[in-house]
């Protein structure tokens, strides 16, 4: 699926910034975009705006070329798995039932499951880590444990694009690089992948390309070495960066710094003293 943004600009009520501000977005199938930005720069908005979830100030998404208005609920829902930031489940259900509900746009009329939708829930629970949680009601999880069955839903889903918030912000090592790990080879698989995340290095590992936003805006979008640059990131960040190649890798790293005297910066808040350098 072509998951497509075309200047999309988002306004809250009240808000004296658009949180979003003529982004566009271009997920071809087969491959792994990362979204990259600071707290508040309108990764999440971008997230809603391509879901349909928040309205539009302007702009125009388009899924396959065809514009998100002219699809159908369902037909969204069996195409395109969501992770969203946060969620809470407010009755009590088991793990194996609320990864089922990603096969309810899939079933017919009678609700019932079939043989292909318990193997898609057994498949995406295994591929999650999370066939030894699927009895447990999901209230009792540990946030790493919820959020794995929550990525393990929208892979039942058997959907042809996925869009994911954070989606490893609380998970261990292990788990973190096996659903990147996942992501990259669903999209191997031929999936669009949009992934939002704070890692990047790790998005520089995993991704074909990176959105960097800077205060709803597009501050640099490309490959991991056109996005990924010192200058770049010192300036949307705001704090010193060395980015150095990883030889085991092969993609770049970034090693934040200290924040020095020498280190000049745009921003007002930068200039006020910093009462860890100043003399005793
Ligand atoms: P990010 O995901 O990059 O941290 P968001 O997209 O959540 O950022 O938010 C972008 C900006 O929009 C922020 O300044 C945030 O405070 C603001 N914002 C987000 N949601 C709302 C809302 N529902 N109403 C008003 N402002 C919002
Ligand atoms: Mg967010």
């Amino acid at each position: 699926m072509i998951l497509e943004g075309e200047r999309l600009t988002v306004r809250y009520p009240g808000a004296e910034r658009p949180a979003l501000a003529d982004v566009s977005v271009r997920v071809l199938p087969g491959t792994l975009h990362a979204v990259l930005g600071p707290n508040g720069s309108g990764k999440s908005t971008l997230m809603k705006a391509l879901m349909g979830n928040v309205p539009l100030a302007g702009g125009e998404v388009r899924l396959d070329g065809r514009p998100l208005e002219g699809w159908d609920r369902r037909e969204l829902a069996r195409s395109v798995g969501a992770v969203t930031q946060t969620e809470t489940v407010a009755f009590p259900i088991t793990v194996r039932e609320l990864v089922a509900m990603g096969r309810y746009p899939h079933l017919g009329a009678l609700r019932r499951e079939g043989p292909h939708d318990r193997a898609a829930v057994r498949a995406a629970l295994e591929r999650c880590d999370a066939m030894s949680l699927a009895r447990r009601e999901v209230g009792t999880l540990s946030g790493g444990e919820f959020q794995r069955v929550r990525i393990a839903r929208a892979l039942a889903q058997e959907p042809r694009a996925l869009v994911l918030d954070e989606p490893t912000a609380s998970l261990d090592i292990r788990h973190e690089m096996e659903i990147l790990g996942l992501l990259r080879d669903s999209a191997d698989r031929g999936i669009s992948v949009l992934l939002i995340t704070h890692h990047l290095d790790l998005a520089a590992r995993f991704s074909d390309r990176l959105l960097l936003l800077n205060q709803g805006r597009v501050a640099a979008e490309g490959t991991a070495g056109e996005v990924l640059q010192e200058g770049i990131l010192e300036e949307v960040y705001q704090w010193p960066v060395a980015v150095r190649m990883d030889p085991e890798t092969g993609t770049p790293r970034i090693i934040p710094g200290s924040r020095s005297r020498g280190w000049k910066s745009g921003s007002d808040r930068d200039r006020s003293p910093d009462p860890d350098q100043s003399p005793a």
